[in-house]
């Protein structure tokens, strides 16, 4: 959203239930219509195929990495498009993102299916990206990007700078507090609590709160440590101090990456650098739907109920799935397919209205917790430059939810689009994107596209100097824009792995599990993916 996800800082520390697979060939037989080939499949082997619940890049990412090991699959989209919370749209000269509007290759997957897709050409860059503003005292202030500039800055005060450099010091190993032990306290802390106990309430105010917000609409009381921030929860638990063991795991990981060789994928480029496509995120959606092939991926096919024929003493059973789709004159065809495995990325309040069976029985979901989804609303307004009177260079700026409160500011932070990308908006204008809602302002996100138009241009007059009205508006609502990862998060992590165990074949993916940014969530697929393969090499084997 506003600030890089940091996907490495995102994923839940829970992995795919069930055993760790490796990416070896399949050995049963490809789908004809597979372009992949590979001669190490049996021949005799049955044709597998494998449904997948959900077009969003993590279904998609899944569909892909499954098609080049030569397996048939079907990709279901209750919408009638494919990309889920990745959207790109123009119109008079304007184009911008709807859902994400930036990703990272801090995860080896995103990067591998860049470069599998051949979009390294198409990766778009944004202009002066480390840029990035927080409001201190009702005005944009520049974030610092590195040690010498936190120093000058004055995004916070002597003091907590003072506390940032002696953390390392002052804060004592973990381990030897707790005698090894992680109490049940720091088990369920909240991200807010972490980063206070570190480095002070100023830092979790002027820099963490506008982080969370901006990468997840979250606020961080609600945030639970050891689910948003997993790799900072380790850090703490290995080293006590977060900053000793920020610097010694990079160094331990610069000797590991020596050692490894060979050329990884993504090799040169800055895995923690955010980036677009040129024609925006959707370019990778396109590249995505376009190589899993369009009549693989059912558009306007909302799945409602999901069979599975296993009777209960086997580990193995086939899948029939149910799902609603409209033929050409809009009238609802209900339809049954089978399948051998199913890759479910629908969020959980989705799943929680399909119907599931296990051997003609009802297998009820009544063990799957409520997820918390924070609304959003995302306004992209357009300015002429001539009425910009304090246009500013750089990513965006930020809102802490202090400085909204404090200066009657309502939206969480813009991201000024086109000065990243100039080609996004024609060059009298300048184009912005910002966002209203999250977990501080729940009821805002609903409010009509006249309310939150007035709201965006007064918060960009006061921070930007913008005079008179936008010259073009569109307004976005994503009522459940992401799932909060908050203190109950064990029990969802809980759910969707009893479900994996108990439903063989059936495996879960998405931003619902395994992080929210969008690199988090092709790892998620692409792993799932290899998961499915594993599970139908046992199946094969089993039936041989
Ligand atoms: C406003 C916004 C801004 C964001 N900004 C960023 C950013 O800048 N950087 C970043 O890294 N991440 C960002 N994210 C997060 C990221 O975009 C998402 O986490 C990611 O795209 C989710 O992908 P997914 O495949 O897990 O789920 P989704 O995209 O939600 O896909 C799930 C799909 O399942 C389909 N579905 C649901 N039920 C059914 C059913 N019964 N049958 C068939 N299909 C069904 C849905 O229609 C949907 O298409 C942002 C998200 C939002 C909302």
């Amino acid at each position: 959203m506003l600030s890089p996800a940091a996907t490495t800082t995102t994923s839940p520390v829970h992995a795919p239930t069930c055993l760790s697979v490796s990416a070896r060939a399949g050995r049963f037989r490809p789908a004809r219509a597979m372009a992949a080939s590979d001669d190490s499949r049996s021949a005799s082997a049955p044709a597998r195929s494998v449904a997948i619940v959900g077009a969003g890049v993590s279904g998609l990412a899944a569909a892909y990495r499954l098609r080049k090991r030569g397996v048939q699959v079907t990709v279901f989209e209750a919408a009638d498009r494919a990309g889920g919370k990745i959207r790109t749209n123009s119109e008079s000269g304007f184009l911008w993102d709807e859902g994400a509007n930036t990703m990272t290759e801090s995860e080896l997957e995103a990067s591998r299916l860049i470069d599998d897709l051949g979009l390294q050409d198409k990766q778009q860059y944004p202009n002066s990206q480390h840029k990035r503003y927080i409001v201190r005292d009702g005005a944009p202030t520049l974030l610092p990007s590195d040690p010498i500039a936190l120093m000058k800055s004055t995004v916070i005060s002597t003091k907590s700078k003072l506390k940032l450099f002696l953390e390392p010091l002052l804060y004592e190993k973990f381990s030897k507090r707790n005698s090894g032990k992680v109490s049940d306290e720091h088990f369920s802390e909240s991200v807010g609590s972490f980063v206070e106990r570190h480095f002070g309430k100023e830092v979790v105010d002027y820099l963490i709160d506008p982080f969370v917000a901006g990468t997840s609409a979250g606020d961080p009381e609600s945030l639970s440590m050891r689910h948003a921030f997993p790799a900072l929860w380790n850090l703490e638990n290995k080293y006590g101090s977060v900053i000793a063991g920020a610097i010694l795991s990079k160094l331990s990981s610069k000797g590991d990456s020596v050692k490894t060789g060979g050329a990884l994928p993504g090799k040169g480029r800055n895995k923690r650098v955010s980036f677009s496509f040129h024609g925006g995120m959707q370019s990778l959606i396109d590249a995505l739907h376009n190589e899993v092939g369009d009549s693989n991926v059912k558009l306007g096919t909302e799945v409602l109920s999901l069979a599975c024929s296993c009777d209960g003493v086997s580990s193995s059973g086939g899948w029939s799935i149910s799902a609603d789709s409209k033929d050409a004159k809009g009238k609802y065809l209900k339809k049954n397919q089978s399948f051998d495995a199913v890759i479910m990325t629908a969020p959980l309040s989705n799943v929680q209205r399909m119907k599931f069976t296990k051997g003609g029985a009802p297998f009820v979901l009544d063990f799957l917790p409520k997820v918390d989804y924070l609304p959003l609303s995302l306004m992209v307004t357009a300015f002429k430059k001539e009425d910009v009177k304090r246009p500013l260079e750089g990513f965006g700026v930020l809102i802490p939810y202090k400085e909204q409160q404090k200066h009657g500011l309502k939206t969480l932070g813009t991201l000024f689009s086109s000065m990243m990308f100039p080609d996004r908006a024609p060059n009298d204008q300048y184009l912005y994107t910002s966002f209203i809602g999250g977990s501080h302002n729940r009821d805002l996100a609903g409010a009509p596209t006249t309310i939150l138009k007035q709201l965006v241009t007064s918060d960009l007059r006061k921070l930007l100097g913008i005079e008179g009205q936008p010259t073009f508006v569109k307004h976005i609502h994503w009522r459940n824009a992401f799932p909060l990862y908050g203190h109950n998060y064990d029990s969802v992590l809980e759910a969707i792995a009893k479900m994996e165990k108990n439903l063989p074949g059936f495996f879960y993916a998405g931003n619902n599990k395994d992080g929210l940014a969008v690199g988090s969530v092709i790892a998620s697929g692409s792993k799932a993916a290899d998961l499915v393969v594993s599970y139908l090499e046992s199946r094969t084997n089993q039936d041989s």
